[in-house]
């Protein structure tokens, strides 16, 4: 047995790798074997459950209440247990209920009737990329577009709009002064000028503007349009010109486009005057100087312009 052990010994323990882990794993056994020596020793079997002897039990029923444990709240001891129930005298048995038990409460749970809140979208951030490039030029109106001639594409069809309204206008306030030569509205612009005057410088006005042959239409030349002017025209030279503020106006209400444009050919037709200007400068005319307001380009113009109809 010796030799067998030396064997062992010399060919065994050269193999076993004692590294670290086995070295740590010892270390740990040797620690704990002083613990497992106080548990009591080896761990015994158990074996079959033996029947207590009769008197075994009482002995081994403690008489004494058991000492409370700290921070524990403590049986109650005998003594202390509430007394027993008297049984009821109209019972049958001792200790049952005599009263029915309660009723079971319908607990009735509100269902939730409004609606759960919508569920917040998915929250996308964009990108957006700066431009590199220079945005286009905002685009000209017919009031920028210098002139003087006439652009056919910006300036011509605003014109051409605004002589067809003139047109149709100017016929209207003929109609009026011949067939009502008295009418309020024929008073408040011309007073009491002759209806002759008016209904001739009317009717040479509307022949003007039917038929503009000869004359030089001119856009926004800016020597000619100072300030805010709308337009002007020259009898001499047969030029009618229309300035930026022409383009910008409307084609309803005093100084509308259309009406601008009997102002001036009342010039160029009827040789009409400037003695004064705006709506409160025409109606003053009529009332204080009649002969002058018949002579007034402003006053054709805001008589057509405001005609009842
Ligand atoms: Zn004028």
């Amino acid at each position: 047995m010796a030799c067998l052990g030396q064997a062992v010994i010399q060919r065994v323990l050269p193999t076993l790798r004692l590294d670290r882990r086995w070295l740590l794993a010892a270390a740990v056994v040797l620690l704990a074997l002083p613990a497992l020596a106080q548990g009591g020793g080896p761990p015994t079997i158990p074996g079959p459950v033996d029947a207590p002897a009769p008197g075994a039990a009482a002995a081994a029923v403690p008489d004494a209440t058991p000492a409370p444990v700290p921070g524990e709240i403590p049986a109650p001891a005998p003594g202390d247990a509430p007394p027993p129930r008297t049984p009821d005298a109209t019972t049958q048995g001792p200790g049952l209920p005599t009263t029915k038990p309660p009723a079971l409460e319908r607990v009735v749970v509100a269902l939730p009737t409004d609606k759960p809140p919508p569920l917040a979208p998915p929250r996308q951030v964009l990108v957006v990329e700066a431009p590199t490039t220079k945005p286009p030029p905002l685009e000209r109106g017919p009031a920028d577009i210098p002139g003087p001639a006439c652009d056919a594409e910006h300036h011509r069809p605003l014109i051409d709009e605004a002589l067809a309204m003139a047109r149709t206008r100017i016929r209207e306030a003929i109609r009026l002064v011949q067939e009502e030569p008295d009418h309020p509205h024929v008073r408040r612009w011309f007073g009491s000028a002759p209806r002759k005057t008016i209904r001739i410088t009317l009717e040479l006005t509307a022949a003007r503007l039917d038929d503009m042959t000869g004359v030089d239409i001119r856009c926004n030349d800016p020597p000619d349009c100072p300030g805010g002017r709308f337009a002007y025209a020259s009898e001499r030279t047969r030029v009618l010109g229309v300035c930026p503020p022409f383009f910008r106006a409307r084609m309803d209400g005093t100084d509308s486009r259309w009406g601008i444009l009997i102002h001036e050919a009342s010039h160029l037709a009827a040789n009409t005057r400037d003695h004064a200007y705006r709506p409160a400068g025409a109606l003053r005319l009529a009332k204080d100087d009649a002969a002058r307001a018949a002579e007034n380009a402003d006053n054709y113009e805001y008589f057509v312009e405001t005609l009842p109809r």
